[in-house]
């Protein structure tokens, strides 16, 4: 068994996987994601991953026909580690995955299969991919935790009561900003009636007319094209996560502290955290507070 194990060890290097199902290919140790396995190029990211022996499948999401790719670590990522991540994820979402086939072994000496990844790398940029919008999260200049936050909504992992009576835990039945419907991450963040009238606020500030989608997924996957002009788009990218944000705040801080913000303040609050965003990174040397409302269609 041993001699087995050492000669696969070997011919690892020389074979990588396409991947279909995932179920047999291991996530770290394989070859199936870029020029080596996943644990050569991030040994960093290896060290703190939940489940070193997953296989791709384990890791892997398939909601509504969007790939999204789920890895746990066992604690949060430091803003320092954020470049690496970005890359370890640039890395996953820019391999197909052959849906509904199994996987399948390739004798990597012959190059052709590279060309495969690449050309599949060109669909990846297409706005409307069968991809998990990762960069529509990641790639825009929102604080890390908010960005963590949002992946987790997105994937349906944050603790909103629906979420953990799942485990058992006893909660109160109902949304604690509208204290009406029962609350799930959707309700909470998107259609409850203070949500939704966050999210009607930042459309009118941008002139833009939107069908809420159903979930908050399909909400990150839509909302990536670009509009307006210029500086616009960069406020317009991180809207949604400044907005989700400031809605779970507020939903915690009336859950665990009994605060309740008003309407008012909270539109206050969503600009004025837009603007704390947006400032430091922005390329022109000044960047008042007044030339960010001016970046609006309608003055705040
Ligand atoms: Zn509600």
């Amino acid at each position: 068994m041993e001699t087995y194990k050492e000669g696969w060890e070997k011919f690892r290097n020389f074979v990588r996987f396409d991947v279909g199902s995932g179920s047999n290919i291991s996530f770290w140790q394989d070859r199936w994601c870029g020029d080596g396995s996943l644990k050569q190029c991030f040994p960093a990211l290896f060290t703190i991953v939940r489940n070193k022996d997953a296989l791709v499948a384990d890791n892997l999401v398939v909601h509504n026909g969007v790939i999204l790719w789920n890895v746990l670590f066992t604690r949060q990522i430091q803003d320092w580690e954020m470049d690496m991540v970005l890359s370890f994820f640039d890395q996953l979402y820019s391999t197909s995955i052959r849906q509904g086939e199994s996987d399948r072994l390739v004798w990597n000496p012959s190059k052709k299969g590279f060309f495969e990844v690449r050309s599949f790398y060109d669909e990846l940029i297409k706005e409307d991919g069968p991809y998990f919008p990762w960069k529509n999260i990641w790639r825009v200049k929102a604080p890390t935790r908010v960005a963590f936050f949002v992946w987790s909504a997105a994937l349906g992992k944050i603790l909103t009561h629906d979420n953990l009576r799942k485990r058992n835990v006893i909660v109160m039945e109902w949304c604690c900003l509208c204290q009406k419907s029962g609350e799930s991450i959707d309700h909470l963040l998107l259609h409850c009636e203070v949500s939704r009238a966050l999210w009607s606020y930042i459309l009118i500030l941008f002139g833009v007319e939107w069908v809420m989608p159903r979930m908050v997924l399909e909400l990150l996957k839509s909302w990536g094209a670009a509009m307006g002009s210029g500086q616009a788009i960069v406020a317009w990218r991180l809207a949604p996560l400044c907005l989700l944000w400031c809605i779970w705040r507020e939903r915690n801080a009336r859950l665990f502290e009994d605060i309740e913000t008003s309407m008012v303040e909270l539109r206050k609050r969503l600009i004025d955290t837009l603007y704390f965003w947006i400032a430091p990174h922005h390329s022109s040397i000044v960047f008042t507070y007044v030339d960010f409302l001016n970046l609006f269609s309608v003055r705040p």
